[in-house]
């Protein structure tokens, strides 16, 4: 199992580039995300946006696509009047559209005879990975506790597991490359995904990636390297790293994280605006620009992250940018 991320890194030079932001591109493209199914309704109502945006993506050098199920869960379709086929129709179908648009993108790269960029966009011929999103039990109740990491004392790791169960074994068997548990908040749920990747037996790989809001602890106050060492321990699990999260504390994070683990880093942060829980929407203008997000990713790689890409409000444009940084990195031959 741990092949998967060796060879597809290996392949693509040492580092790849992840995707950017979803529901944010989604909202340019058109779509209502103000449900707390949040981009998972467009998997009901326009499921040709979420191509189109994983295409946006492919087109500006991600490497890997995130599906939009991240508040794609078979209680909250439920909760909406689906049956649970239905629900679970649902879930596939996030894979569906990103391995719809892996298709059409290794197409247009077959087609395009001028090189690896043509108008704008790049038509590099190489692996593609999908990861199909497991958002939080948070993310779930959409009461913005993926971000406190507070459940309460009434949820346990059974809660958990059971919760997270159905979905992740339907993921799993979706035709998706690996799983992203992502925005992960707190340790109780590291542990319920590493106990449920083992007793169900998931036959493809994870990443376990966590979010912080003081650099230094998991968003719960947990500390990061307990969270680090679930995932070290646990064999199904490829990668490790941090979403979500400003790039400001990125640095610091990764260090934490290399003394717990020797799986590879994967950082995909938010961009660095403040987010108003009782609104439920971001501040605009508080974050990084792109630039200098950009400017990060040198740094981030030279402690050791090997993926990198962009959570919510970071663009196709910061994607380009990550990707250029990335390319240049693998052009220049390593100076140590
Ligand atoms: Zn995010």
């Amino acid at each position: 199992m741990p092949s998967l991320l060796t060879d597809f890194l290996r392949q693509a030079g040492g580092t790849a580039v992840i995707d950017g932001g979803l529901a944010t591109e989604l909202e340019r493209h058109g779509a209502d995300l103000n449900d707390p199914l949040w981009s998972a309704k467009c998997l009901l109502a326009s499921p040709h946006l979420i191509r189109d945006v994983h295409l946006d993506y492919l087109e500006n050098g991600a490497d890997i696509l995130i599906t939009a199920s991240y508040q794609a869960t078979i209680q909250g379709f439920r909760a909406k009047g689906h049956s649970t086929e239905e629900s679970e129709a649902l879930l596939k179908k996030s894979v569906e559209i990103a391995l719809e648009a892996r298709r059409i993108y290794y197409e247009r790269c077959a087609a395009c005879s001028s090189g690896d960029e043509h108008d704008g966009k790049i038509f590099k011929q190489r692996r593609i990975l999908v990861a199909a999103s497991v958002g939080s039990y948070g993310a779930y109740l959409a009461d913005g506790s993926e971000y406190s990491g507070d459940y309460g004392d009434s949820i346990t790791l059974e809660t958990l597991k059971d919760f997270h169960r159905r979905r992740v074994q339907i993921l799993a068997d979706s035709g998706a490359d690996l799983i992203a548990f992502e925005t992960v908040p707190n340790k109780l749920e590291a542990q319920a995904y590493a106990e449920l990747l083992e007793e169900e037996n998931i036959k493809i790989p994870a990443w376990f990636s966590f979010n912080s809001k003081d650099g230094i602890n998991v968003v719960s106050g947990d500390p990061l390297a307990e969270c680090g060492s679930i995932a070290e321990s646990c064999k199904g699990v490829i990668a490790v790293g941090i979403n979500c999260t400003p790039p400001r504390f990125i640095h610091g994070l990764i260090l934490s994280l290399k003394k717990v683990t020797t799986k590879p880093i994967v950082i995909y942060p938010n961009s660095g605006e403040s987010y108003d829980g009782d609104k439920k929407e971001w501040v605009e203008n508080t974050g990084v620009s792109n630039e200098d997000f950009v400017s990060y990713v040198n740094k981030w790689c030279e402690v050791g992250a090997c993926l990198v890409g962009g959570c919510c409000r970071t663009t196709p444009h910061t994607i380009r940018g990550i990707y250029r940084t990335l390319s240049r990195r693998s052009a220049t031959p390593a100076a140590e």
